[in-house]
């Protein structure tokens, strides 16, 4: 791993922090990908893909900036976006999740029509995966999908779908070859949310929000063409999708945004008459804390570098989401614990990541638990890292109830 920057890419970093330092006053706080980008946030996206600090390597014709893939570039913008504090643009489900995925094993025409209005903030996504009963086993899905007359007719039912209720348009995973064996007869279908037939109903959550939703399909027409990949290849589509999720999940750089954010509000709030960072045991847990953040963002160049390389990073990706998912919790913790009984002050109206209140840290650390579970709960990682990454043996399947008579 090489920690110094080239000439090119410091002069990248010049330029950034030049573009940051003309732009800051325009940037909307950091954040709030649990609703739809208001004007203010499309208009610094919009500036953000002129400058290509997003969408850098999306290809001019899909919309983005076109450059050259370079890792170093991608990890120097957001680093620079991170430490600043300023908006790296539009983090959702679709930017970070369907783009990537269309880019990877979607068709040209997919390409062409949903990746530029997608990044600009214009489309939003919601991910149509799990189902009461298929969440960690999410190849026993059971919303069917039936080809007739150039449509796939949906019937079923997803849950914890967040962000359907401001959403324009799902990915979908549904069963269209029911004779296959589980994994083989899923497809991945792209439909949008106005498609009549489809009824969404919130779900409100400790926070007092209503972040998720269930989603209930009833004869629900999707043109045949809007599948990715082929029917029957929905898991691996699937997967496609799941590995940029784990990463998104995990990101050190929000880490990083979240830490300076504790430590700014140490600094700046007294209790009793004492700084918070002047107290040792809050201190110490920062301190602890920032280390483990640390190790978050060495870990995330040695990734970089085995992408620069051409490498499979192996386990050493399987662990992003179960650390990072468990590390922002803590830090969410602490945030909690500094304000004392400041922090039992709970307004549900408020927004996380909008400002230092006791309700957003609040909601952050509601939240934080659900993302230890959402893309595949810390248990699941566990597991996958254990048989996937390190090769040990298979959990045993849970046994199967002994049927009378047998
Ligand atoms: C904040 C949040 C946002 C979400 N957003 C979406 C979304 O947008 N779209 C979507 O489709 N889904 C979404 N989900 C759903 C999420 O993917 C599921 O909650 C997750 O996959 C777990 O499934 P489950 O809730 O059915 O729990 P279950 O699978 O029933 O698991 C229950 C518990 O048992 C444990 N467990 C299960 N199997 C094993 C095993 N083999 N070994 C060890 N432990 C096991 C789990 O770790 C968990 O603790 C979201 C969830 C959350 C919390």
């Amino acid at each position: 791993m090489q920690l110094d920057y080239s000439e090119k890419h410091r002069a990248l970093q010049s330029e950034i922090r030049a573009f940051i330092a003309a732009h800051r006053d325009k940037s909307p706080k950091p954040g709030g990908g649990r609703r739809r980008p208001d004007r203010r946030m499309l208009e610094w996206q919009a500036l953000l893909l002129e400058h290509g600090y997003f969408g850098r390597t999306i290809p001019k014709k899909y919309g983005g900036y076109g450059a050259p893939p370079d890792v170093l570039e991608a990890a120097i913008i957001a680093e620079e976006f991170s430490r600043a504090g300023v908006s790296p643009g539009i983090m959702n489900q679709g930017i970070s999740m369907l783009v990537p995925t269309l880019l990877e094993v979607g068709t040209e025409e997919q390409r062409e029509r949903w990746i530029g209005p997608t990044i600009r903030g214009e489309v939003i996504w919601c991910q149509g995966y799990s189902e009461p009963g298929s969440g960690s086993d999410l190849a026993s899905l059971r919303t069917r999908a039936e080809l007739v007359d150039g449509h796939f007719v949906v019937n079923g039912q997803k849950i914890w779908t967040s962000s359907a209720h401001f959403s324009d348009m799902m990915f979908l995973l549904c069963r269209t070859e029911p004779d296959k064996p589980k994994h083989e007869g899923i497809s991945y279908l792209l439909l949008s949310m106005q498609t009549p037939g489809i009824e969404v109903r919130p779900l409100t959550t400790m926070t007092e929000q209503a972040t998720f939703n269930e989603v209930f399909f009833t004869d629900a027409r999707v043109p045949a063409d809007q599948i990715v990949m082929g029917r029957g290849q929905g898991w691996h589509v699937a997967n496609v999708t799941l590995k940029f999720e784990r990463l998104l999940l995990g990101d050190s750089n929000k880490l990083m945004q979240r830490l300076h954010r504790i430590r700014e509000m140490m600094e700046r709030t007294d209790i009793d008459g004492v700084r918070l960072m002047d107290r040792p045991e809050w201190r110490d847990r920062l301190l602890r804390l920032q280390g483990e953040v640390m190790a978050s963002k060495y870990h995330g160049l040695r990734l970089l570098t085995d992408t620069a390389r051409g490498e499979d990073s192996g386990v050493r990706r399987m662990i992003v989401k179960y650390f990072g998912t468990l590390l922002a919790h803590r830090l969410s913790s602490l945030a909690v614990d500094v304000m004392g009984a400041n922090g039992l002050i709970y307004e549900p109206s408020g927004e996380s990541a909008d400002g230092d209140d006791a309700t957003t840290w609040w909601v952050d650390y509601m939240y934080d638990i659900g993302l230890i579970i959402g893309g595949g709960s810390s248990n699941i990682q566990k597991n996958i890292i254990a048989e996937r990454g390190l090769g040990m043996p298979r959990e045993p399947k849970p046994a199967q109830p002994a049927r009378v008579g047998a």
